[in-house]
């Protein structure tokens, strides 16, 4: 049986890495039939919208999609891709491996961190109030009334986390932890500042935690979380978040793995999963099969494991890993002697040499 799949090439850099992954995964010996589905700047012009309803369509449909990156084009009034895709398939936890292989640039050793990050409030609910608007008086009055002083010229933005948006979060980190046989998890918050909000996420995390006596669990406040992870990351293995804190911690977490060509991850709801790199369209390498496809190379790794592939998934790891550790086969990003760089898609070629070997 084939796996249907929603595949998105997107823009930029996305239809190099995705051609890249897409051989590699069949490579594995997987059947896939791939619904390709087009989205960002080369349907613009089509379609008068970078997000056409049938792309949507086709995900909920297949209810898995390999996406590439998206520009989002500054000025034209249009919403991000991304941002549009995960609120309308309601893709409420963003999940990413941070992993050292042997071989990748990095100070670090022996980093196995998964950040699962909460996707849809917290202080990109989008609920702004710009300086000097009837609206923006409007709360600061209601602020003053409570008795607290708020300066008259000041830009609103608000931080609204629920219970329901918590503990679906916290749960999902619990069960991931379950079923991925990890034994700790860290929930973030700002608790000791921010009591009806953050305060309100820990709550939820301590009661949670309470359902699942067989994962350990820990809190830190997020400042502290930023220092312990670049002195000891190897202390961390699942970590939740809400949405600011958990976007930040996921870029550093990637920064101590190796940057963004190795970072992969998923947007994952209760029915639906979209797995894609966290790096961009990188739109200046475009076209030159420059840059390292790796990041989405292991988010398909992400996907084969969702799907139950889990034979296919350790060898592909293990195939990406063996190049990385050979350094030679690798673009810029990955180069530690001067000894020239490999192109995206001789990267694909080593990779499926090690999975044919
Ligand atoms: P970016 O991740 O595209 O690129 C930043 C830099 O990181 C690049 O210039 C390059 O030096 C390096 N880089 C990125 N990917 C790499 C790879 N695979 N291999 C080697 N080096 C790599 O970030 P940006 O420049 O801030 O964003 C460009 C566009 O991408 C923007 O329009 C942004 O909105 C969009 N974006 C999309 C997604 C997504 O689709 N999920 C995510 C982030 C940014």
């Amino acid at each position: 049986m084939a796996y249907r799949v929603t595949l998105i090439p997107g823009d930029g850099i996305g239809p190099e890495v995705v051609e890249a992954t897409r051989r590699v995964l069949e490579a594995t010996g997987v059947a896939f039939q791939w619904d390709l589905a087009r989205a960002g700047a080369e349907v613009m012009e089509k379609y008068g919208t970078p997000l056409p309803d049938s792309v949507l369509e086709s995900i909920r449909k297949n209810r898995v999609a390999l996406k590439g990156p998206v520009t989002t084009p500054v000025g034209t009034g249009f919403r991000s891709v991304n941002v549009a895709l995960r609120k309308g398939l309601d893709l409420y936890a963003c999940v990413r491996p941070c992993k050292t292989y042997p071989g990748v640039p990095s100070f670090y050793k022996d980093v196995d961190i998964v950040v699962i990050r909460e996707n849809t409030e917290d202080l990109y609910a989008g609920i702004e109030f710009a300086q000097g608007t009837p609206e923006a008086a409007k709360l600061i009055k209601l602020i003053e009334e409570k008795g607290n002083a708020v300066r008259a010229d000041s830009g609103i933005s608000l931080k609204v986390i629920s219970e329901t948006g918590s503990r679906r979060i916290v749960r999902f980190a619990f069960e991931y932890a379950r079923a991925y046989q990890r034994k700790k998890i860290t929930a973030i918050s700002k608790a000791n500042i921010l009591k009806f909000s953050d305060g309100l996420f820990l709550e939820v995390a301590r009661e949670v935690a309470g359902e699942y006596p067989d994962i350990e669990f820990e809190e830190r406040l997020v400042d502290n979380m930023t220092m312990q992870l670049v002195r000891n990351p190897q202390q961390f293995d699942v970590i939740v978040a809400p949405n600011l804190y958990g976007d930040i911690l996921s870029d550093l977490c990637a920064g101590l793995v190796g940057g963004l060509g190795v970072a992969p991850g998923a947007n994952v709801g209760d029915e639906i999963a979209v797995f894609e790199p966290t790096h961009g369209s990188a739109p200046k390498y475009a076209g030159q099969n420059k840059v390292n496809p790796m990041a989405m190379m292991l988010s398909g790794v992400m996907m084969l494991r969702h799907l139950g592939e889990t034979g296919a998934a350790d060898r592909l790891e293990r195939a990406v890993a063996a190049v990385i550790a050979e350094g030679k086969q690798v673009t810029y990003d990955m180069k530690r002697d001067n000894t020239q760089a490999a192109g995206t898609s001789e990267v694909a070629e080593a990779v499926m040499e090690k999975l044919g070997g």
